[in-house]
């Protein structure tokens, strides 16, 4: 069987707002070409590295995908859905915090979470082995009834709870490995038993006042949320860590039928939004480990939808290596950084530092 690659021209048409990086422009901040670091250029460029490589040979190329009202409204209420069709319609705006739009925008939103929609149910079907989807705008920040963090529409919790509405898989985990906190997957699944959300992210990054690890779900979901916030600096050898000695016993005996990534790729070293210090190979090891545990507990029903990431240079380079991984390919494309950032990692005694960090999580769990 083989890897899917979910993607639609029209996700890359999103856009809105007047911004110079992070900041509305006004007063003395000057307007800048490009706006919001969340552009389309590194997703953009992330399937035309596959295209120039050849990598997508080797991959199920699909898209065109819309989700379903029905499919929106198990996540999100009438009234936000209606209130972002009518902006939309009228030329766009802004209902949260960085998340602006244009004429459109709830369409193209639409199209981004049907791409993770129709990614998962094709792995849940046994269509595919695996998959991933080039949502952008991206998903995990966003609230059901209020968009953050250029997240309009919860991308992947619309595909859990259409996979979960018709039949196809009961216990979910999402593992988010963007550098930001999923606030938005959390509070959705915040009480639900039957979907496991981790989230590793750098901490005190954004959103300030959410991540913490003391936060574990609540009610029937009670132990069922795990927040694994790190400080900054973070690189190779901590995430891998990370991975071993929290995450995968924590998958493990939550015995999924599928695992989901959310994949954010602005943890990687010279990312704008990020201060940690992981590189192309680092996601490439993650999509490995959490391969082998799909492979040990779900048949190897694996699903990634796309997140963050903001260096326009680097998150091609990521995101190859991971599909390279997922599909088993021969084709790669070299790290064009592999000579300079294994050499910029943090040293023994940050790293004895970051261990100390995870005993004692590990110790609280
Ligand atoms: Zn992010």
């Amino acid at each position: 069987m083989s890897t899917g690659f979910f993607f639609d021209e029209r996700c890359f048409w999103h856009g809105g707002g007047n911004y110079a990086g992070m900041l509305p422009v006004g007063g003395l901040v000057q307007p800048m070409n490009g706006g919001l670091p969340e552009s389309p250029e590194s997703k953009r460029r992330l399937k035309n590295l596959i295209d120039v490589t050849g990598l997508a040979r080797d991959l199920d190329m699909r898209g065109g995908f819309e989700a379903a009202r029905e499919d929106l409204l198990r996540v999100h209420p009438a009234s936000y859905l209606d209130a972002f069709k009518a902006m939309s319609d009228a030329g766009g705006g802004e209902m949260g915090r960085r998340t602006p739009f244009g004429p459109g925008g709830y369409e193209l939103a639409a199209v981004s979470a049907g791409l993770s929609v129709a990614a998962l149910g094709a792995v849940l079907r046994g269509d595919l082995r695996n998959a991933y989807a080039l949502s952008r705008p991206p998903g995990h920040h966003c609230l059901p009834d209020y968009p953050n963090g250029f997240c309009l529409m919860a991308n992947l919790a619309i595909a859990i709870e259409a996979a979960r509405a018709k039949g196809l898989a009961d216990r979910v985990v999402v593992l988010d490995w963007d550098v930001h906190h999923g606030n938005g997957t959390e509070a959705i699944f915040y009480e639900d038993p039957d979907v496991l959300t981790i989230s590793i992210h750098q901490e005190r990054n954004y959103p300030m006042d959410t991540g913490a690890f003391t936060d574990r779900g609540a009610g029937a979901g009670a132990g069922v949320n795990l927040n694994i916030p790190l400080p900054a600096g973070v690189g190779h050898a901590g995430y891998l860590a990370v991975m071993d000695q929290i995450v995968a016993d924590q998958i493990r005996s939550f015995a999924p039928d599928v695992i989901v990534i959310a994949c954010g790729f602005d943890a990687a070293a010279i990312d704008p939004l990020g201060r940690m210090l992981a590189t192309a190979e680092t996601f490439q090891v993650m999509t490995q480990q959490v391969m082998a545990l799909a492979d040990d507990l779900c048949d190897g029903r694996l699903m990634m939808a796309h997140e963050g990431g903001y260096s326009e240079v680097y998150v091609p380079f990521c995101g190859h290596h991971v599909l390279q991984e997922m599909s088993g390919s021969t084709v790669t494309a070299p790290d064009p950084f592999g000579e300079v950032f294994p050499l910029r990692q943090p040293g023994p005694a940050f790293d004895a530092f970051v261990q100390t960090q995870i005993d004692a999580m590990r110790a609280a769990l």
